[in-house]
């Protein structure tokens, strides 16, 4: 099997849009394309059609261009199953324990509601990448626009079993925001502080700072950490259930 290979794509202000194909399969995917001009420029730089996308929630900058490249392609639309009826174009609906085939590779589908009620993850095991759309970022998580702090909590617990070395392809540049406010919360955690100044050197120089890494995010993203105790003694809920210490940390952040 040849590896899926995968590419950004920024949009807008700070979304990204990934690019994943495979040539020998004759696949194509855009994950979750909110505009198709940065999308349509790029395939013709790499001389690429379309047969897929991939959403992963409902939100406008990620589904906006579903209908304009379907047109285009012809293109296969997959996405989430529990919020069908808010993905334009939708073919293929997709939920919990669903396998996805495309090409030689498969994904696994999860359901990680919170952000919107409907929202899923695209695990690719075998290539180790993880499309997460706006559940799981690089130090942080999205916002409980549709969900409970337990569903999220839920998710982000789930997620941090994966295999430490998967990619994960996060749909926003958050990173230095997020980090500001991830060493308030966990200022004794020395990744998370030398994980801070490397963003900041690849900020700097205009680097992205997606794809980062389960084992990165679990060492050092305070939304897959309600367990640590550096945080808990933080926000003063030392030994305290993990559903109030996540919720806790995701107010502080939403008031950040
Ligand atoms: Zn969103
Ligand atoms: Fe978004």
């Amino acid at each position: 099997m040849t590896a899926l290979t995968i590419e950004l794509v920024p949009a807008f202000d700070d979304n990204y849009i990934f690019l994943a194909y495979d040539r020998e399969d004759g696949v194509a995917a855009v994950v979750d394309p909110g505009d198709e001009a940065p999308v349509l420029k790029r395939l013709e730089a790499l001389g690429l059609t379309l047969t897929h996308i991939f959403n992963t929630h409902h939100h406008f900058d990620h589904t906006g261009a579903n209908l304009a490249l379907k047109d285009r392609f012809g293109l296969t639309i997959a996405g989430p199953k529990n919020e069908a009826d808010k993905i334009p174009g939708i073919d293929i609906e997709l939920g919990e324990g669903d396998r996805f085939t495309f090409g030689s590779h498969e994904a696994q589908i999860f359901d990680v509601p919170g952000h919107t009620a409907g929202h899923i993850g695209w695990w690719f095991e075998r290539d180790e990448a993880l499309f997460i759309g706006d559940t799981l970022f690089a130090l942080g998580c999205g916002r409980l626009f549709e969900g409970t702090p337990a569903q999220m909590w839920d998710a982000m617990s789930r997620l941090r079993q994966l295999p430490p070395q998967t990619k994960v392809y996060c749909a926003h540049e958050y990173t230095m925001g997020n980090a500001a406010f991830a060493v308030t919360v966990e200022p004794g955690n020395q990744d998370l502080l030398n994980r801070v100044e490397d963003i900041k050197k690849m900020r700097a120089d205009n680097i992205p700072t997606v794809p980062t890494t389960i084992g990165l995010e679990a060492a050092t993203n305070p939304f897959m950490r309600p367990d640590s105790p550096n945080l808990q003694q933080t926000i003063g809920l030392d030994g305290g259930d993990l559903v109030a210490i996540f919720a806790e940390t995701r107010t502080r952040k939403d008031q950040f």
